[in-house]
């Protein structure tokens, strides 16, 4: 297929280029560089241009003969959109829908778009099934569910066929090295954590540790970004018209805050100190994904299937790339 990879030069997308272009897809990446990386795209794959910009975007979708879309382009910090909603609700929601009016206009319909395990909430049920009432408790989940909501009613009144992935935590880097996480400021666990054993970070604050679980640290379903990316490629296999599919992507593991401490010390050999901190707003203390129907639906399981397995190929990228993508030599 000829697949339009809308973020495909920010962490998951790029992946995900790799993936499409090792099955013998041909992909075209639109990004607006703002998160992404140029870096992180292929020589020749990338077109810069704004989600907004639905003329361009037209025009691409026609030029380039696309047959289906994935759309990685969104902010993703449940803090920042509780703190500034208009940019979340203008970037994942109005630009998002000038994107699915595009394809409209090109007759493009297939779409695979990043959902999160954010539209669940605080779910009572763990391991969270896709069944799972969607209340999200803040303006990141909020967004991500609008579309998914515009998806079903694009599918059922234009013909749309999606799927909607939720993601759960994504990490890991490509295996080779070559690609991986870089965001700037890093936020998410696992960089940080490497960060402290590359002499970046003194140490590892644990946002609590009183929290009802066994080693009292959160608890989350961490993904690789891989796995992640295949089950995209799977979704894109089995879309049909009029129809979506929504569903985890997740390993059906949960992994505490201090195992991934412990996972990233035995990885690197570095002793890496910790302290406790105070609790961060929002965070639900435990996540984990019912990987049931990512399994008979797409027939997908993860082949990463240890923590210590993730975090390898996360060590490989962020000790080879210090300083993210900047790290490149430039000739
Ligand atoms: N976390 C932490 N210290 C940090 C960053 C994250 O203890 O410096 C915890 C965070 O509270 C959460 C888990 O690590 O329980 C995963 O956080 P991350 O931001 O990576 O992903 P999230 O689950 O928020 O999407």
């Amino acid at each position: 297929m000829n697949v339009m990879v809308v973020g495909g030069a920010g962490y998951i997308g790029s992946h995900a280029v790799r993936l499409l272009l090792d099955a013998g897809h041909t992909v075209c990446v639109y990004d607006n560089l703002s998160l992404g990386h140029r870096e992180a795209v292929p020589d020749g794959l990338l077109v810069e241009g704004e989600l907004s910009d639905r003329e361009k975007i037209v025009s691409t979708l026609r030029s380039e003969r696309i047959d289906a879309v994935m759309h990685f382009a969104a902010f993703a910090l449940v803090n920042e959109s509780v703190n500034d909603p208009a940019l979340y609700y203008r970037n994942n929601v109005v630009a998002a829908l000038e994107l699915l009016d595009a394809m409209r206009e090109a007759d493009v319909t297939k779409i695979v778009f990043s959902s999160t395990t954010a539209t669940y909430g605080e779910p009572d049920v763990i391991p969270i099934p896709e069944t799972t009432p969607q209340r999200p408790i803040n303006p990141y989940g909020f967004t991500k569910l609008v579309i998914e909501q515009a998806l079903a009613d694009y599918a059922a009144a234009y013909g749309f066929s999606y799927a909607a992935l939720r993601y759960f935590n994504a990490a890991g880097a490509r295996p080779d090295g070559s690609i991986g996480e870089d965001h700037n400021p890093e936020t998410h666990l696992i960089p940080i954590v490497l960060q402290v054993a590359l002499g970046q970070r003194e140490r590892i604050t644990i946002f609590g540790d009183d929290y009802d679980t066994p080693d009292g640290t959160c608890i989350r379903d961490y993904i690789h970004i891989d796995d992640l990316g295949d089950a995209h490629l799977r979704a894109l296999d089995r879309l049909e018209p009029g129809k979506g599919l929504c569903v985890n992507l997740g390993t059906g593991r949960g992994t505490s805050v201090r195992e991934i401490v412990e996972a990233c010390r035995e990885v690197t050999g570095h002793p890496i100190p910790e302290v406790t901190g105070e609790r961060r707003a929002g965070d639900p203390p435990r996540l984990i994904a019912d990987a049931t129907l990512a399994k008979e639906v797409l027939g997908w399981t993860p082949s990463y299937t240890d923590v210590k397995s993730i975090v390898e190929t996360a060590w490989r990228w962020h000790h080879s790339h210090p300083q993210g993508y900047a790290s490149r030599v430039k000739v």
